[in-house]
């Protein structure tokens, strides 16, 4: 942690639906390095995803923002959205370090995501680029990302919610305040995800 510029933090994911454990990460993240910036960036095309239906990028994107109003200190971005095509975090990297050279990018992924980096598109590059945070998730493995990777551990209060379990609490008509934000309750029943409203 030793660049000289501004600290970005970079927390990519799916976000279908956003919920209260991804809220709570990008808070605890950015207050405990002391973030500049916390980019919640919301995936154009999800490519580990594929094989299942996700739903459409501008819908993603309107809950996250519906969950962030209340954080002021948390930024939806559409970077890949605006990229389009499939979403690969060194290719994001490069935009914002590409905006501001002297930027230092820390890459934020829970404990679930670490065994899975190796798959990751041009990842020896990006792990020359950026510091991961890493935060614990319940019912994943504790384990450190591989050799050559800068990476610190974030401590965050365990919170055992997945969007998985949302979706299909959601498509069964159950209620999930407490897990997701009213806000973002409210904009899945105006856009009618997950079947609600049918
Ligand atoms: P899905 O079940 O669809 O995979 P998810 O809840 O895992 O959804 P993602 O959009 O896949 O959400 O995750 C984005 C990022 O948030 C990943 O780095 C993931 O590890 C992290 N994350 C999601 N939920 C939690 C949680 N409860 N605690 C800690 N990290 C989390
Ligand atoms: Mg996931």
């Amino acid at each position: 942690m030793t660049g000289s510029g501004t600290r970005i933090g970079v927390f990519g994911g799916t976000f279908d639906p956003i919920h209260r454990g991804h809220v709570d990460v990008a808070d605890a993240v950015h207050r405990a390095l002391g973030l500049d910036r916390m980019l919640v960036v919301v995936a154009n095309e999800p490519w580990q995803k594929a094989g299942r239906p996700v739903s459409p990028a501008e819908d993603r994107y309107a809950m996250v923002e519906a969950a962030l109003r209340d954080h002021p200190g948390l930024e939806p971005s559409r970077i890949e959205l605006d990229r389009g095509g499939p979403s690969y975090t060194i290719d994001t990297v490069r935009r914002l370090l590409g905006d501001d050279p002297t930027a230092e990018v820390v890459v934020v992924v829970g404990a679930d995501v670490v065994g899975g980096l190796v798959t990751w598109h041009e990842h020896e590059a990006l792990r020359d680029l950026v510091t991961l945070a890493v935060v614990d998730r319940p019912g994943a493995p504790g384990v450190d990302p591989s050799e050559g990777w800068r990476f610190v551990r974030v401590p965050v209060e365990p919170l055992d919610v997945s969007s998985t379990a949302l979706r299909s609490r959601l498509e069964a008509g159950e209620p999930v305040d407490g897990e997701v934000p009213a806000s973002v309750i409210r904009c899945i029943a105006e856009r009618h995800l997950y079947a609600t409203g049918r």
